[in-house]
């Protein structure tokens, strides 16, 4: 379903990405985890093509992006454009545009991207509101909204592209503790209807409950895979025990 061969990134004269290699099969949840500034968040930005790789290749499904040095110049504006609508994004900040409403925000993406009429584009936003339990919500605007709930219109938001992978980036650290447990809740929903998933998170029983694997990522490289059992039981690097450790 997913295939990252040799991806590397670097801002300026800082590599943040190191050959990372990575599989990923249909309807599996893939949990990321590892110290502030291991790159966790630029890999999720180069599978949405919101970074450009400086290397490697990406497949989603049947769409292959390659950004090895010879043929960068072949990926075309157009070809990232596509390419992004296979992958839903939600960010730690929810991101939401704060003049619209929650149904508005839903809205949005399959009008402008996708071209549905409105009347289609507002009968799937309000239902998957109501999905992610919004529904006497849906006419609200951002300010009007928990950040619990702005972080389930931000998940909304994200499913009405109908992506083949949703990516989660820290979609719980930014809320009080309190209403982590609502967004986790349909996060794993989502997981259990089969949908194909790349979490980072610091939320580690939500990892062993949900992940079918996790992965170590530090200074720039997927230390360690694995299931959650093995990672957090008895991982094998030291790296990973020492993260651990620290967090647990
Ligand atoms: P993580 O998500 O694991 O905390 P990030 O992917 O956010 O890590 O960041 C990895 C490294 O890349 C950090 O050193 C960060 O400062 C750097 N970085 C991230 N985005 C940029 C950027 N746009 N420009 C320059 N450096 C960046």
């Amino acid at each position: 379903m997913i295939s990252i061969k040799g991806l590397s990134k670097h801002f300026g004269d800082l590599q943040v990405l190191k050959d990372i290699n990575l599989k990923v099969g249909k309807g599996k949840v893939i949990v990321v985890i590892g110290p502030s500034g291991s790159g966790k968040t630029t890999m999720l930005r180069c599978l949405n093509i919101l970074e450009i790789p400086t290397n490697g290749h990406i497949t989603i499904e049947n769409k292959q992006l390659d950004f090895s040095k010879k043929v960068t110049k072949k990926v075309t504006k157009k070809a990232i454009i596509d390419f992004r609508k296979l992958t839903g994004m939600v960010f730690q900040n929810y991101n939401l545009f704060p003049h619209k409403t929650a149904l508005e925000n839903v809205m949005e993406g399959p009008i402008t991207v996708k071209k549905q009429s409105k009347e289609k584009a507002r009968n799937k936003a309000a239902e998957l509101l109501n999905k992610v339990g919004l529904g006497d919500k849906i006419d609200y605007y951002p300010f009007q909204l928990s950040g619990g709930q702005q972080q389930r219109v931000g998940i909304a938001r994200a499913l009405a592209m109908e992506p083949e992978v949703m990516l989660f980036d820290e979609p719980t650290s930014a809320l009080d503790p309190e209403l982590v447990g609502e967004v986790l809740k349909v996060i794993k929903e989502l997981a259990n209807e089969g949908m194909t998933m790349i979490v980072v998170t610091h939320e580690m029983k939500f990892a062993r409950e949900v992940a079918d694997e996790v992965i170590f990522m530090d200074g720039g490289y997927i230390v360690e895979k694995g299931n959650p059992q093995d990672i957090f039981t008895v991982p094998k690097e030291a790296r990973t025990k020492q993260f651990l450790q620290l967090i647990q």
